[in-house]
Parts: structure tokens; sequence; C-alpha cells
């Protein structure tokens, strides 16, 4: 109950729903946004081997076509082809250079003129092309040689490294890019390996070529995700810590909304969690009950029955005070309405009012349907009224006193003595009874000054011609000093305690009215 000193456990689950609702969008955007970067890398991936192979294919077409148009000449002597060799690694794009071989003996470049060197099919995939780290022109240029043969002559084509590696090289940063030519491929270093091919983290693609024995494989070596999401979302990750704070605030500020007094004792209301127990007031001489005081009790769902003290202060401050007192008179006439036969004729049944309910007529409905439950003149109402929020003499407030007399409700004046405007309200409005405080009725016994103060207040009721009832008997001899004193009524432990309707109304069918009770050892209140 929010209204107890209990303090809420450190990393209850209002703690941490915040936490989680504010975490929530931020791992459900940070999901999405992976997602989204892997989907754009696997493209970066395939655009670049796409890309490499698309560049690769256009150079080996053009080696191909220099190489085409050399093939008749393959055979002829190297004077007569030579110039044509130079002509077309002259003019055609990319190539080197040209040379001509026949049986698998090279006999003619298009550089050195004649030569004189061994041509080895099988170092040619499918017998077309061959990567090299180099050659003996240029150790350290990687190479690729285009080879194409009919009938045992045959006309090759080369194309510095250089022209595939500026493909390599323009793919995005860390993405690793490989050309394969057989068992070897070049890599953007420059370097030619041979072997297995390194692995990749995320996104491998490979893509071969339809037209030449040629495979470009792209991925990335490291995990880019989150660089790349630091790097290409930034504005999106601050809003979505921005999102993910303003819903954990959000969620905040809702849950100490809904767990603040105000809300609880509106939820406890529309539960019907206030419960109505009643106290009876005894009457002079023969001690019968002739009356009880309707007290609140909250019945907490977790907490149990909750004190009056804990809750009411903060219902007067909020003002609720006075939905929940209608419905305590509303709940209470239900349930005695019924055992109205049990009553004696003018019943006192007494509800606690405060300033709150005298600031409009509203009470006047209150009472009147209260009365109406009962046959007339079974019950006489009566309303208590304190002086911990001050009633002002408004025009309204005056109407409605005035109204409740004529419909027949009293008015008491609660802990009389105890404030310090007792005297001035009695003056400004009509009073049907007083009630001393149990403050003053603890006095009996002490010593004599102090008794001087209540006889004192018991001789001013007296002369005001007010009814009076004594709060807070507990001892017998209390009961006694105020019987000699010409108290009208009594109320105390001493008689009875607190008690739901129920116990109410079988203690009255029981009887007609127990004379005196000793105080019940349990505890009424299990709460405070
Ligand atoms: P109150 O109107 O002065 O009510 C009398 C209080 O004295 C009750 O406490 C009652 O249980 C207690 N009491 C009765 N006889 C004895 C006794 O012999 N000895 C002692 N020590 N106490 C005795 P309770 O029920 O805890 O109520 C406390 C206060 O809460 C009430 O004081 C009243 O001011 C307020 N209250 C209770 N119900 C309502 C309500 O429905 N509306 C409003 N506005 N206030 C209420
Ligand atoms: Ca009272
Ligand atoms: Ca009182």
């Amino acid at each position: 109950m929010p209204l107890s000193v209990r303090r809420p456990a450190r990393w209850s689950w209002r703690a941490l729903l915040p936490w989680a609702v504010g975490l929530l969008p931020v791992i459900v955007g940070l999901i999405a946004l992976r997602w989204q970067t892997e989907r754009e890398l696997q493209m970066q991936s395939e655009a670049a081997a796409s890309q490499v192979l698309g560049h690769t294919e256009r150079i080996l077409d053009n080696l191909a076509g220099a190489a085409q148009g050399l093939l008749p000449l393959a055979g002829k002597p190297c004077a007569e082809a030579s110039l044509a060799l130079r002509a077309q690694a002259a003019r055609v794009p990319f190539v080197r250079a040209t040379l001509l071989f026949q049986n698998n003996r090279l006999y003619c470049t298009s550089l050195l003129g004649e030569y004189e060197e061994q041509v080895d099919p099988d170092d040619y995939t499918e017998g077309k092309l061959w990567l090299l780290p180099g050659n003996s022109l240029t150790p350290d240029r990687p190479l690729l040689i285009y080879r194409l043969d009919s009938a045992g002559r045959g006309v090759l084509a080369t194309v510095d490294g250089e022209h595939l590696l500026s493909a390599l090289r323009l793919s995005p940063a860390g993405l690793a890019v490989q050309l394969q030519v057989g068992e070897q491929w070049l890599e953007a270093s420059g370097q030619v390996r041979s072997g297995p091919l390194p692995t990749v983290a995320r996104t491998p693609v490979s893509l071969a070529s339809t037209r030449y024995p040629i495979t470009v494989h792209t991925g990335f070596s490291a995990d880019p995700a989150w660089d790349y999401l630091l790097g290409h979302y930034p504005a999106l990750l601050a809003l979505l810590g921005l999102l993910g704070a303003f819903a954990g605030v959000l969620c905040h500020w809702q849950i100490r909304r809904a767990s603040s007094p105000r809300a609880e004792l509106e939820r406890a209301l529309l539960a019907n969690e206030f419960v109505p127990f009643l106290q009876p007031v005894v009457r002079e001489g023969d001690y019968r009950w002739a009356g009880a005081e309707v007290l609140m009790r909250w019945q907490h769902p977790r907490d149990g029955l909750v004190r009056p003290d804990l809750f009411i202060p903060y219902a007067e401050h909020t003002g609720q005070i006075v939905a929940m007192t209608r419905v305590l008179m509303d709940d209470t006439a239900r349930s005695l309405a019924p055992f109205a036969g049990l009553l004696d004729d003018g019943f006192h049944i007494g509800f606690n009012i405060t300033a709150d309910h005298c600031r409009d007529l509203s009470l006047l409905h209150d009472c009147q349907r209260f009365l109406e439950q009962f046959p007339p003149g079974r019950v006489s109402l009566t309303l208590e009224v304190t002086e911990r929020k001050l009633i002002e003499p408004t025009p309204i407030t005056l109407e409605l006193f005035d109204k409740l007399h004529e419909m027949g409700v009293k008015i008491a004046l609660d802990d009389f003595g105890t404030g310090q405007s007792s005297l001035n309200y009695l003056r400004q409005f009509h009073f049907d009874y007083l009630k001393i405080d149990r403050s003053f009725v603890a006095l009996v016994g002490a010593d004599a000054l102090s008794l001087h103060i209540l006889d004192s207040i018991i001789e001013l009721c007296g002369k005001l011609n007010l009814g009076i009832v004594a709060e807070g008997v507990e001892t017998v001899a209390q009961r006694d000093y105020l019987a000699k004193s010409a108290v009208d009524f009594q109320q105390g432990y001493l008689f009875a305690r607190p008690m739901p309707v129920a116990d109410f109304l079988k203690s009255l069918a029981a009887g007609p009215g127990p004379v005196s009770l000793p105080p019940p050892t349990a505890p009424e209140i299990i709460n405070g």
C-alpha cells in the first residue's frame, strides 16, 4: 500500500520495467538496422564481384579479339608477321604483347621479334588462360596470358596485371576481392598466390564467368556491420537512443502516476475496498446500544485491513474523501437496512465528514438517500465534524447545515476540546452534540486539577444545552465517572471495538445490547 511506510523492493518490476521498455525500441531498432546493413554489405559484395568480373571480361575480350585477328599469321615466318603483331599490341586496348607459337614453341613476339621458348599448354587453364606473378621482362608485375590455338599453331596475347588490379582496387574498404584463374588467384595487393582462398567472415560471393575460366571472389574478412552502422547511420542511432530514453522515461512516469496514492485510492474506490466498521455508542443508565459510529476501513488486497489515519488525511487532502464517504454511506445503508427491525427507533448512525463535504449541497442528497433506505424514524443520522480541516461559515455551508437540520440530520462536533477554534465553531454553527475527545476522558483517575478540565468541559456542554458523547471510554472507573457527570452517551473499547457490519448485526440480534463487554484481546486492525 503506497500510503504505508513499507518501501518498494529495489529491483521490483516497477524499477525494471522502464529499463525494459526503454531498451526494447533500441534493441528492435538495432536488429532492424543490422539486418539492413547485412543486406547492403551483401549487395556491395555482389556489386564489386560483378564489376571486377565485367572489367576482366572486357579486357579478355580485347585479348581474344587481338588473338583472333593474328591467328591466320600463326606458322608464318616471324619477319612476315612481326609488324602485324606489333600493330595489334599497339592498337588493341589492354594488350601488352602478342606472340606466335607453333608445335608448342614460341617463335615470334611483338616486343622482340624472333624468339625461342617452349610453351606448355598444360600451364593454361582450359588451355586458354595463365596467371603469372611476373615474367622475365617484368618479374614483379602480374601477367595474364590468353592463348588461342588451331591445329598446333596459335597466338598468345598478354595483359599487364595493373589493368586487372585497377578494378580490384576500386572495391569498398574492407572488402577483399580475388580474381581466380585455375589454381592461381590475384589479390588487390598485386600478389599472385595459389592454394586455398582466404576465409571470409561476411557476405562471401563467388561469381564465375560464362565465357572465360575465371572466377571473382569477394567478401569482408572481418565483420564490418557495426563499423558500417556507425559510419552510415549516426543520426539514426542517436534517434534510437533518444527514442529508448523517451520510452523509458514515459513508462517510468506512467508507473509513478499509476502507483501514486491518488491513483491507488481511486482504484480502491472503484474496487469497493473501503468498508464500514461500526463502533457502538451506549446510552447513559442501562448502557444499551443507542447508536453506532461508522468508521472507514480499507480492505487492501495485499496489505489487509488498513487503519484510517494512514489514508484518510491524504483522501481529505485530495478531496477524494467526499466520494469515499458517499460509497461508505451507501454500503452501510445497504448492509443495515434489511435488518432495520433489529434497531430501536431513533437509533443513531454517525458518519465523519470534513470541510470538503460542505463546499456544495450534494451531501443533502447523500443523507436523503441514506435515510430513504430505512423506515421513517428508525434511524437518526448524525454527521460528525472535526476541526482538522476548518469549515468556513460560508452562505453555502450555513444553508447546508440548515437544510440538514430540516431533514432531521444531527450535527456533532467531534474531538471537542482538541482544536483551537472549538468555541468559535460553537458560535458559528448549530451543533446538536459534542463528542468529548478521549484525551479528556483519560484524565479520569489522574490528579484533581486534570479532572477539573474534564468537569469544565462537561459543564460547558450542559450550559450550551447540547447532547454529550464521551469517546475512548476504556475503564469501568471512566464509565462510572462519566455516568455520575450525566454524560448522555459513551463510546469506547470498554463497551465494544469497531467491528464489521456482520458482527455488529450478530451482536444486535443476540440481545438487547451488551451492558459491558470486556475489550477483545485480538487487535482489530492488522495493518499499520
Ligand atoms: P474519530 O472520529 O475520533 O473516531 C474515533 C476513533 O477512536 C476510532 O479510531 C476508534 O476506533 C477509536 N476509539 C474508539 N474507542 C476507543 C478507545 O476506547 N480507546 C482508543 N484508544 N481508541 C478508541 P479509528 O477508527 O482508527 O479512526 C480514527 C480516525 O479516522 C477517526 O477518529 C476519524 O477522524 C477518522 N475516520 C475514520 N473513519 C472516517 C470516515 O469515514 N471519514 C472521515 N472523514 N474520517 C474518518
Ligand atoms: Ca468521529
Ligand atoms: Ca473523535
